[in-house]
């Protein structure tokens, strides 16, 4: 069953704090009755025991503490897992899907990554830190903790991160290639990562940092339903409360939340 887990860190954010807010603001805004709980796949997240909720894991957010922090994440994480659930993580900067990825790298092995994001996050550190939310995927990479790692959307690609991606073998999937679908089609367990700023500010300015030309909502939907193979867990990060003055961008992360949950259930 998809289980949410909220991940409320964002110590690692390079530019701007608060998206450590972001859980509890997603979680209220898939609650809204100006909605119903039905997927686009036709799933009814309202029905009794269509997903569960593990609440947010007590984390110190604070820079001494990310070793400690990253453990409790991984930990958590691994638990659900032995479980048989499939966490769907709400972070939180994008640092949280290194810690997380451990845990799924463990019980998957063969994982394919497709991480939507405007930033390759391939740094290999990142303003003199090596688990900023600058690295995460140079980190995954490194340790072969993914078979493949599909980046969709990417707008800001530098000389360093494209050194970086070739290293590792990244399928880059930049924003101006896109519609991308049949680079989707992917054997086995898929792991989901997506990065709010993926989506033009226009419609979700409640991020961190804002990169203009990225994806309709609708667009990100339709790779998102693109996917071919099992997706077994997901994340949605950097979604920053404290940049999102009409709290439309909750909308959106809560409707992006929605089809995740709805394709994880559906299969399809
Ligand atoms: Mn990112
Ligand atoms: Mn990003």
């Amino acid at each position: 069953m998809p289980t949410v887990l909220g991940i409320p860190l964002d110590v690692n954010s390079s530019y701007l704090r608060g998206a450590a807010e972001a859980p509890a603001k997603i979680r209220e805004a898939l609650r809204c009755d100006a909605s119903n709980k039905w997927t686009e796949l036709g799933v009814d997240l309202g029905a009794v025991g269509a997903f569960s909720d593990a609440g947010d894991l007590p984390l110190n957010d604070s820079p001494e503490k990310v070793e400690a922090d990253f453990a409790e994440i991984e930990r958590a994480v691994s638990g659900l897992l032995e479980k048989g659930e499939c966490p769907v993580s709400l972070g939180g900067d994008h640092s949280v899907t290194y810690p997380i990825v451990k845990a799924f790298a463990r019980r998957y092995p063969g994982l394919t990554i497709v991480h939507f994001d405007a930033h390759p996050d391939l740094y290999d550190e990142f303003e003199g830190s090596r688990v900023s939310h600058a690295c995460p995927f140079a980190r995954i990479m490194e340790k072969q903790l993914a078979e493949r790692l599909v980046q969709v959307g990417i707008r800001t690609i530098n000389g360093h991160q494209r050194e970086q991606a070739a290293r590792f073998g990244v399928e880059v999937v930049e924003m101006r290639a896109l519609p991308a679908y049949d680079r989707l089609k992917i054997d086995g367990p898929v792991y989901v990562s997506f990065d709010m700023d993926v989506l033009d500010p226009a419609f979700a300015p409640g991020i961190s940092h804002r990169e203009p030309g990225g994806m309709t909502v609708r667009e990100a939907i339709a790779h998102l339903h693109a996917i071919e193979g099992t997706m077994v867990g997901a994340d949605i990060v950097e979604y920053n409360p404290g940049q999102d003055a009409s709290g439309m961008t909750a909308t959106v992360a809560a409707k992006i939340l929605k089809e995740i949950l709805g394709k994880m259930i559906a299969g399809a």
